[in-house]
């Protein structure tokens, strides 16, 4: 049962913090076992799709930083790497507590990126979920794509779901009602094959920052981008075990300070290790994506971790993320 393993893996640092809550803003990117995982041998170049969820705001910001610093400094990033357009997830609910952040959403529009659907409010589909409420909240985050995609923009350019927290039911028939939905609104869903929990990195620079802790900011820099490259090894060794060949890979992250911040050091890192940044559409198309996995656990997962606690096609065991490092730096 690798499930169980991981989550006793998992408890000591992170099981309080998610207790009644789930547990994380986009995911819940949860450890095994650190054993080394060695880079797949991969022919042609390796596809990553760039996606950032929880537009136009995600996690605590350090001091003197505005959000609209965050987009820019993405953007920027983006553009100086000549990544493809790039598709950012919305929460409309979010512009009603804070207004000013619609300029977030111009900013990131003007500068040919696409919008797409993250639930208006974020909601959870984890045990317990109000499924007739959970469909409402993505047919209702609508009007802010339609609102905030340029005009004659194709609905099919915003009809792409990512789920919240990467929770999709905990049963046959929430996972099912939740798919039927989508596809007769005309939604393609944009899995994710590399998690490698980007988000817990921002709450804790956020706090270093606070206290102007520059060495736990440099500890920071550089777990960020080695635990980008580990989970990057590991989902293509799993996408070898599952299908024989490397998959275009899903890369997860956030509209977060800290994103902003290491984001060019680890778009460079990703570039050395020979990868070749590509649109989100030409990575969903990978039938690796439309595979029936089988998993119907609280946890949010990934494309390989599904197939690894449903139909059990990939046993690679996962990398650790330093969650003792990111829950006690600068505390
Ligand atoms: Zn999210």
């Amino acid at each position: 049962m690798r499930s169980s393993s991981r989550l006793l893996a998992f408890a000591p640092v992170a099981l309080l913090a998610c207790a009644s809550a789930p547990p994380s803003p986009s995911s819940s990117t949860k450890a095994t076992t650190n054993a080394a995982v060695k880079p797949a041998p991969s022919a042609g170049p390796i596809r990553v799709a760039l996606t950032f969820d929880d537009l136009p705001a995600h996690a605590p910001l350090p001091p003197g930083v505005t959000r609209l610093d965050v987009v820019r400094s993405i953007l920027a990033t983006l553009a100086a790497h000549h990544v493809p357009p790039t598709y950012g997830f919305v929460n409309g609910a979010k512009l009603k507590a804070h207004p000013e952040d619609a300029e977030v959403l111009t900013t990131w529009v003007r500068a040919g990126q696409l919008l797409g659907n993250h639930g208006f409010s974020h909601m959870s589909l984890g045990e317990g979920a109000d499924v007739a409420a959970y469909v409402r909240d993505i047919d209702s985050n609508e009007e802010v794509l339609r609102a905030y995609s340029p005009p004659g923009t194709p609905e099919k350019s915003w009809k792409v779901y990512r789920y919240p927290f990467l929770q999709e039911g905990t049963s046959k028939e929430v996972f099912a009602h939740v798919r039927t939905h989508l596809r007769d609104h005309g939604y393609r869903i944009a899995e994710v094959s590399i998690d490698f929990g980007d988000w817990a990195w921002n709450p804790a620079y956020a706090r270093c920052a606070e206290k102007k802790d520059s060495a736990a900011i440099a500890a920071l820099d550089e777990s960020y981008v080695q635990d980008a490259k580990t989970f990057l090894r590991w989902s293509i060794g799993a996408a070898k075990e599952a299908t024989g060949h490397d998959v275009p890979h899903i890369l997860l992250l956030h509209l977060g300070a800290f994103d902003a911040r290491a984001l060019d050091a680890m778009l460079l890192a990703y570039e050395k290790l020979g990868v070749q940044f590509v649109g989100l559409d030409e990575a969903m198309n990978d039938p690796i994506y439309a595979t029936e996995t089988a998993y119907f656990g609280k946890w949010g997962e990934g494309i390989f971790e599904q197939l690894s606690d449903g139909v059990g096609t990939v046993s690679l065991p996962m990398p650790l993320m330093p969650l003792a490092l990111l829950d006690g730096i600068c505390r």
